[in-house]
């Protein structure tokens, strides 16, 4: 009998298992708290379990983890990106990045994407396949294991490779052990998941009972130019309008992330429609200037540019922020060290 893949599944399912094991309930706390916790990679080394049943878990699960591959670090800040690989030889790219002792973990959902963004590195080299749900969680094991000291508070941002709302399944069985209390017990304020916007699957979660933060790309203030930018996402208003639903939903703020390119969407015209489209609405925006990368035919906007979009828009549109991408001597923006060891 093939053994079942413990991290594959949820602390329900596996106390369903356990169940028909004859185990009692506390068990699967026990479990979850050595394998999402203490980071256990193997049945023997639980303890507080009796030796007959961690024979028997043995007998009846695998715990799967990754390999490190290759990573680098910035020469500027602090910030490192890992390839890791899974158990069918496939790499997946995360970053980790650290300032002024906060961690904030990049964690991919799909090995490639099938969105194909025009400005974006994973997009142009094409999609391979979803990332289980072990897949998910073992990067961000990886991370809390070997490179956050123990004890320290760390945010897990899903913006890696891949869309998560396309790989909503294993997504969900994944935010579920992150939000577990016996897991990593990660709550909105530590967990962002960020999308192209998929209007139907944002309002399906949104009456889910996963706790995360929702950032969704908009890059765009028209129909026209969202739709060479981002030709697989939905539609520009349709999808802020799903962004501010799940914001009013769930009585939070979505982000709304935006790209600056030079000379496609970072007008003053753009600026003001992007200001008239948020005002009074439960939305942060997430300025994000274009990191260039080999090949790619965009341009990131001077600072001049810059900071005369920010003036029209900072008087009514909500919380704005710039996000300088951390790592730019490493390529950080996703999937451009996959793309490098590629042959
Ligand atoms: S920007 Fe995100 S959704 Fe678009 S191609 Fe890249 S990884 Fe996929």
């Amino acid at each position: 009998m093939e053994k079942l893949n413990i991290k594959n599944m949820t602390a329900t399912e596996l106390s369903l298992v356990l169940r028909e094991m004859n185990e009692k309930h506390h068990r699967t706390r026990q479990i979850m708290q050595w394998l999402y916790q203490k980071g256990a990679t193997s049945f023997s080394s639980m303890s507080n379990l009796s030796i007959p049943l961690r024979g028997r878990l043995s007998e009846m699960f695998r715990i799967t983890s990754l390999d490190v591959v290759r990573s680098v670090a910035s020469n500027e800040d602090k910030s490192q990106k890992f390839l890791l690989s899974t158990d069918d030889g496939l790499l997946i790219e995360s970053v980790i990045m650290e300032a002024q002792g906060h961690y904030t973990i990049c964690i991919s959902s799909q090995i490639g994407c099938p969105l194909g963004c025009a400005f974006c590195s994973t997009g142009s080299g094409g999609f391979e396949r979803d990332l289980r749900a072990d897949e998910i969680l073992n990067q961000i094991l990886y991370f809390r294991t070997n490179h956050i000291p123990a004890g320290q508070r760390f945010n897990i941002v899903f913006m890696g490779m891949g869309d998560p709302f396309l790989n909503i399944e294993n997504v969900s069985r994944a935010l579920a052990v992150v939000n577990d209390i016996d897991a990593f017990a990660l709550r909105e304020k530590r967990v962002t998941v960020s999308t192209a916007g998929f209007p139907g699957r944002i309002d399906a979660i949104s009456s889910s009972p996963l706790k995360f933060s929702l950032a969704v790309s908009v890059n765009a203030t028209t129909e026209k130019i969202r739709s060479e930018l981002m030709p697989g996402a939905g539609g520009l208003h349709e999808t802020v309008a799903a962004a501010e639903r799940f914001a009013r939903a769930r009585k939070s703020r979505t982000t709304l992330e935006y790209v600056l390119i030079e000379d496609v969407n970072d007008s003053p015209e753009d600026a003001a429609r992007l200001s008239a489209m948020t005002a009074g609405k439960p939305f942060k925006i997430n300025l994000i200037p274009f990191n260039e990368w080999e090949g790619c035919p965009f341009r990131r906007p001077s600072e001049k540019r810059l900071e005369e979009f920010i003036r029209i828009l900072l008087p009514k549109a909500p919380a704005v922020t710039v996000r300088r991408s951390q790592g730019n001597d490493i390529s950080a923006a996703c999937g451009q060290l996959r793309m490098r060891e590629r042959p």
